[in-house]
Parts: structure tokens; C-alpha cells; sequence
């Protein structure tokens, strides 16, 4: 970046974060602009995204992907731009991408989809700052002043589009946050979300020798549960099905697990009872591993035909809907995604403008709308980043 000539110029928008949805934003509107990025590395979220191949939406989007204080909040930028529009881009690029199952949307590479998002933002007039760190914001005199690690700017226009506080390693941090504070807006606590849960210590060393050990299962959380493979760590459990859940985990809740998803124990233990097989023996012919029945029974291990009709129903329980509260969760720094964030009732739905700060925009995974696993949150960074273009657009 030449300082100099920067501080001479007043662009027509600043956007901090070349990440999905700071890209994406970028891309959609035509006006001189630049965007800032700590990172020397655009877009490292995307990149890493969908295990390298970038999960990038899902074929059936709607507000029930989402969890919010305000559940209508992000109708309005779904609606405006959707799934079928994204893929539409990637088709006029000739960028392959293919529909996996529960409708989620892949691309064959996550690095096409970072070239995709850099070629549209340079063709629409946007500078990339690359390992720039925006370091404070003022307003005066009507524009926004940036004091960034390589010097100052000033906009007409600030986009904030610097992400979460999950995953500090790929740029996470609370930089968006504390730009809210500073201009008094209200936020929803911000937790870490699609992240593994911690089990309670009287429980890690009985779970703790199946690390690595994964299993179809359902885990359930108040009124929701999830049906997946769920993967054993050294001090919790993890994989989709408990990352999903994870969402909708408040500290200090109750969770289950159904080890056999289908099956009911007690119709196994009832079938096995007049022979010479154990609880877990019975429950290893119907498929669950040796090593994970044995955990999931814990002292309720005994044969079949001593069995009383409360152990019978505790061990039944104990395999169908075995009951724990986690200690907690893996933290921000292994969570896919920061839940809460800035108070959606701050924000216009419709051009994502901040009303109390007229010339300011809010974007992306800082604003109080998570989505589940399975494409939703890039879906919300490209709706986010193209309603606040179209909005700006206007604004000449
Ligand atoms: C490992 C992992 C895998 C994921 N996989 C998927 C997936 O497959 N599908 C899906 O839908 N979602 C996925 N997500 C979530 C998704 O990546 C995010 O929700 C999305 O990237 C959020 O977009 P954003 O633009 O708000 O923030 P980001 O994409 O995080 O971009 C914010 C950018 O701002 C930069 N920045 C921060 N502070 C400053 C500053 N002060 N100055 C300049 N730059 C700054 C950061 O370095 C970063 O590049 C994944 C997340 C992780 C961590």
C-alpha cells in the first residue's frame, strides 16, 4: 500500500476483512473501494472450509437454518440473494461444484472459490490490502477514518466484515466487536458454536480410552436432536451430529446420546435374556463395538439372566439415552463459527446499515445470526455481503 497516496484519497467505501463475506460484498457493487486484510492470506476461512472443499451453501436455505434473537432478521437478504444465484455465478465461471447429501453444496476445490471471490472483487474496482490490520475507526466530519498498521484512509462508507472470534489461527479475533462498542451497539453474548462438547470429569477417563473411536448415533438437546457419526475425543466428543447440536447447547443443559439409533435396548436385552450373554455382549451382536459398549455400560455390566428389572432398565437408558450435562465446549479456537454477535435490532435487514451510525455496515458472522452445519453460514456471508453492495451501490 503507498501511504501517501492513501491518505490523499477518500475512497467511496473501506471494507475490513477479505474474507467470505468482505469478498463477496466487494464483488457485488462497482465504486472505488479497498478492503483491508490482516492476514497475508485472503479468505483462509474459505480456503479450509468443507475440509479443502468448501461447503459452500446448501440447496434448501430458509430461516429455520438459522438461530438469531430475531429469527425474521435474515429473511430478507435470503431472499434477495439465494443459493441458485451462487451457483449461477460459479456456473458463469465455469467453477465445478457438486450437491452432497442433506443438500449440501461443495466445490471440487475451496481455492476456486477463493480465486472466484478475488477475480469478482478486483473487477468490480476493489483494492485488496493484504496483511493490513485495521487498528481503529473514528467518524468525522461525516467520513469513517481508518488508522490501519500501514497507515491511514478515509471512506464515505465502512463496511465491518472481520468475522468472529472462532478459529483466531485463520484471522479470528473481536476487532468487529469492539468497533460496535465503541459506537454503542448492543450484542448477544457471543459463544463458540459448531464446536465439540467436553464431558464432565467423572465421566473422561470412562469416554477417554475410546478416543478416536467414532459411531453412528443421535445426540439430543432440549426439543432438537441430531442423527450422525459422533468421534470420540481425548476429554469430549465431537463430529457432525455433536457439532450441530452444539448450536443450540446452552451452558449448563442437559444433553443424550442414543448409542443405537433405531434399536431399542431393552427389545435387544429382552431377546438375549435366557441366554449366557452379558449386556454387553448382547448389545455387541447388534453392532455397537465392544470397546464403546463397554464405556456406555460402565458398572451396569452383568449376564443377561441375573439381570433385574432395574438393571435391565438402567442399562436399557443407559444405551438409548445415556444423559450427561458437558462441562463445556472445545472453545472458540476449534469452533467453526462464533454464535451471537451484534444485536440484529442495530441493523436494517434490508441494506445492513447500522441505524444509529448512518455510513456504517455490519456483515457476515459478526452480526447475531448463526447458521447450522451444511453450507448455511457461507450462504449468510454471501446474502449479508450482497444486500450491503446493493445497498451502497445506491449511494453515489
Ligand atoms: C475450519 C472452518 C471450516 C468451516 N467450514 C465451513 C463450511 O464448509 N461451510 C460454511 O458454510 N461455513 C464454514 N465455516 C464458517 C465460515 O467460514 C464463516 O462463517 C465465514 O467465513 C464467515 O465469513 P465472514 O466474512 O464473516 O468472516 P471471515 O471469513 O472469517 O473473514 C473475516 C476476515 O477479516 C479479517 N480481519 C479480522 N480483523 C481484521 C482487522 N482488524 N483488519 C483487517 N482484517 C481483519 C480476518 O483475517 C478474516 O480474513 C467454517 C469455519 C471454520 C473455522
Amino acid at each position: 500500500m503507498d501511504t501517501n497516496e492513501l491518505k490523499n484519497t477518500v475512497f467511496h467505501t473501506v471494507i475490513i476483512g477479505a474474507g467470505a463475506s468482505g469478498l463477496f460484498c466487494a464483488g457485488s457493487f462497482n465504486a472505488r473501494k479497498i478492503v483491508l486484510e490482516a492476514n497475508t492470506t485472503p479468505a483462509l476461512k474459505v480456503s479450509v472450509s468443507g475440509g479443502g472443499k468448501c461447503n459452500f451453501s446448501n440447496m434448501s436455505v430458509s430461516a429455520d437454518d438459522y438461530i438469531s434473537q430475531n429469527k425474521h432478521f435474515c429473511k430478507n437478504a435470503l431472499a434477495a440473494f439465494t443459493p441458485a444465484d451462487f451457483i449461477s455465478l460459479l456456473e458463469q465461471e465455469h467453477i465445478p461444484w457438486e450437491e452432497r447429501p442433506n443438500g449440501q453444496l461443495f466445490a471440487k476445490n475451496a481455492r476456486d472459490i477463493v480465486h472466484f471471490l478475488l477475480k469478482r472483487a478486483r473487477k468490480n474496482h476493489s483494492q485488496i490490502a493484504l496483511g493490513v490490520r485495521a487498528l481503529c475507526v473514528k467518524k468525522e466530519n461525516g467520513l469513517f477514518v481508518i488508522d490501519t498498521s500501514s497507515g491511514q484512509l478515509r471512506a464515505q462508507y465502512l463496511v465491518l466484515a472481520s468475522g468472529g472470534l472462532s478459529y483466531p489461527v485463520l484471522g479470528g479475533n473481536s476487532f468487529g466487536f469492539k468497533i460496535a462498542r465503541q459506537f454503542g451497539l448492543s450484542e448477544i453474548e457471543e459463544r463458540p458454536a459448531l464446536v465439540g462438547l467436553t464431558l464432565p470429569k467423572e465421566l473422561r477417563t470412562r469416554f477417554g480410552v475410546l478416543a478416536g473411536n467414532s459411531l453412528p448415533a443421535r445426540i439430543g438437546c432440549g426439543k432438537r436432536s441430531f442423527e450422525g457419526p459422533i468421534l470420540f475425543t481425548h476429554d469430549g466428543i465431537s463430529g457432525p451430529a455433536v457439532l450441530q447440536a452444539s448450536l443450540f447447547w446452552m451452558s449448563g443443559e442437559t444433553v443424550w446420546i442414543d448409542f443405537l439409533p433405531g434399536k431399542k435396548a431393552s427389545d435387544i436385552f429382552a431377546a438375549y435374556k435366557n441366554t449366557d450373554k452379558t449386556f454387553c455382549s448382547a448389545l455387541m451382536k447388534e453392532g455397537l463395538p465392544k470397546k464403546i459398549a463397554k464405556a456406555v455400560l460402565g458398572g451396569l455390566e452383568r449376564d443377561l439372566a441375573n439381570a433385574s428389572r432395574a438393571q435391565l432398565e438402567a442399562s436399557s437408558l443407559a444405551v438409548n439415552r445415556f444423559a450427561f450435562i458437558p462441562a463445556g465446549t472445545a472453545g472458540l479456537t476449534k469452533a467453526e463459527v462464533t454464535a451471537g454477535g451484534i444485536d440484529t435490532r442495530e441493523i436494517n435487514p434490508s441494506t445492513f446499515e447500522v441505524r444509529r451510525v448512518p455510513g456504517l455496515y455490519i456483515i457476515g458472522e459478526l452480526v447475531d445470526v448463526t447458521g447450522r452445519l451444511g453450507g448455511f453460514n457461507l450462504q449468510w456471508a454471501w446474502s449479508s455481503g450482497f444486500a450491503a453492495a446493493k445497498a451502497l451501490e445506491k449511494r453515489f
